[in-house]
């Protein structure tokens, strides 16, 4: 899946666009706000920023190709100053009048993306090089909405503008470089991934069976993301917290479609029930690939 971006004009000029940066953007909606007017959302974060669109201000097709994942540029007065990374959408107008209300014309912003808090950081793009890299006039005002599939697009975004930080070293403090650095990191991952995995096994570990309650199961990578692993359905095993812990330790494994405990657990930890009960144990596996599973029992169980 090729990565997109959504170039957003909203001009920190216009009143309306401040007040809906004020109430969502530099404020967190709560998913419960949210899931007040929308039926479910498929990602499992508690807080959002959340931005819409009204129909007249984006074409059907480049609102229909946004996907989970993507990035989103906000736009004003001749630079990008906004970047994030966009975790739901929706079509939603009773969402939008309660967040926006309506515009003079009757309208409300009811093309609706859900931005990750953490994913946000402000920036500061030259919209001529944007407009370059488009094949737009210099002095294009990127309206209305639209969305790019454009990976010198993409990479201005993020590759170059982490190599513009790094030479701004002295102006920029580290604490924002830091914060930079992790969210373009961010970028590069997939919002879906936590909540398909966890569906995938019915939002119980696949170990104990234990049921979602208190956020007590996480999707875990079998390949760690630090080793490369990706953020795929076949890379990922819904784990309670105690069978993640040993699972990421090499602690235990799956083996042969069987639960292999290493021989350099403790006694203590072999005979406790969480372990004792689901040793060489079937345990099913839905979606998981065995070639994730092989590389774990190779490079991180300790066998
Ligand atoms: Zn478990």
């Amino acid at each position: 899946m090729e990565r997109g971006i959504f170039l957003q004009p909203a001009s920190i000029k216009e009143k309306l666009v401040k007040e809906h940066l004020e109430k969502t953007i530099f404020r967190t909606v709560d998913s419960a706000e949210i899931l007040r007017f929308q039926k479910e959302l498929k990602t499992d974060l508690e807080k959002f920023n959340v931005w819409g669109v009204t129909p007249s201000r984006v074409p059907k097709s480049s609102w229909e190709k946004l996907q989970i994942g993507d990035l989103v540029a906000f736009y004003s007065q001749r630079k990008f100053y906004l970047l994030g990374q966009v975790v739901d959408k929706f079509h939603n107008k009773d969402l939008a009048k309660y967040l926006w209300g309506e515009n003079e014309k009757g309208e409300t912003w009811e093309y609706i993306y859900l931005i990750d808090p953490d994913s946000l950081i402000s920036i500061d793009v030259n919209s001529e090089k944007v407009a370059k890299i488009l094949n737009y006039k210099p002095n294009y005002n990127f309206m209305p909405a639209r969305y790019h599939q454009n990976s010198e697009l993409i990479a201005l975004f993020t590759d170059k503008l982490l190599k513009e930080i790094e030479k701004s070293k002295d102006i920029i403090t580290t604490v924002q470089r830091e914060k930079i650095v992790a969210t373009i990191g961010k970028y590069k991952r997939d919002p879906s991934f936590s909540i398909k995995v966890k569906q995938n096994y019915e939002n119980k570990c696949a170990i104990c069976g234990i049921p979602n309650e208190g956020a007590i199961v996480d999707a875990a990578h079998v390949k760690p993301v630090k080793d490369g692993g990706p953020d795929i359905e076949e890379n990922g095993i819904a784990l309670c917290k105690v069978h993640h812990h040993l699972f990421d330790a090499g602690l235990i494994t799956i083996k042969n479609g069987k639960l292999t405990v290493s021989p350099t657990a403790h006694s203590d930890l072999r005979n406790h029930p969480l372990i004792s009960e689901f040793e060489n144990k079937n345990i099913k596996l839905k979606g998981t690939s065995e070639e994730f599973l092989k590389w774990h029992n190779e490079n991180i169980f300790k066998g």
